[in-house]
């Protein structure tokens, strides 16, 4: 596979087709500018302002705009908020639609064929199989993303966060929180910031 795309890019640049500077910039955004840091910013931004988790129940585009996220595969965005009663899951069955602005570029298993014919028929077991338990009577909802819609899952705030700042909760928001496949991290495995009770 390696071969073969150098060979691709190889001949799409004697060709004219690329500039492998413009190929090398769009390769660093996403490994270092773009990825799921950006998503975990947006939720605990949701968190300790109820204004901005308002303005993204509405208008999710623009709430995420505001902290300078937008772009290709994040243009027509939905928050999906977990709550007691609902938990809410994403899956692009047709393929590999995925929210890129602020979640980067969509994990193996999120394009495999099991993960994504499986979520809609056993929501559940897929959910245990990422080692997510939840209760019995809470329901499950999966949202199959579009080439057009992609959806960003904000998680509950764990408890036991009172007084964090937004830096500090933004690093218990993991990427697989945002699908819904996961939920966030332990705040008490964090030693460095004092929990609540
Ligand atoms: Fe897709």
């Amino acid at each position: 596979m390696d071969v073969r795309v150098r060979a691709l890019e190889t001949l799409l640049t004697e060709k004219g087709y690329i500039d492998p500077a413009a190929l090398d910039e769009v390769i660093d955004a996403y490994q270092t500018r773009i990825g799921p840091r950006n998503g975990a910013r947006v939720v605990a931004r949701a968190w300790v302002d109820p204004d901005f988790a308002t303005w993204l129940r509405t208008d999710a585009n623009a709430a995420i705009a505001s902290l300078g996220y937008g772009g290709r595969q994040g243009e027509h965005m939905v928050a999906l908020e977990q709550t007691d009663d609902t938990h809410h899951m994403v899956v692009c069955t047709l393929c590999s639609c995925y929210p890129w602005p602020v979640l980067g570029l969509p994990p193996t298993w999120y394009k495999s064929a099991p993960y994504r014919s499986r979520v809609v028929r056993d929501p559940h077991g897929v959910l245990a199989d990422f080692g997510v338990a939840l209760p019995d009577d809470i329901g499950v909802r999966v949202w199959d993303s579009t080439a057009e819609i992609r959806y960003l899952v904000i998680p509950q705030r764990p408890a036991g966060t009172d007084g964090w700042s937004e830096e500090q909760l933004a690093r218990l928001v993991t990427r697989d929180s945002m699908i819904g496949v996961g939920l966030p991290l332990d705040p008490s495995t964090f030693d460095d910031v004092e929990v609540t009770a």
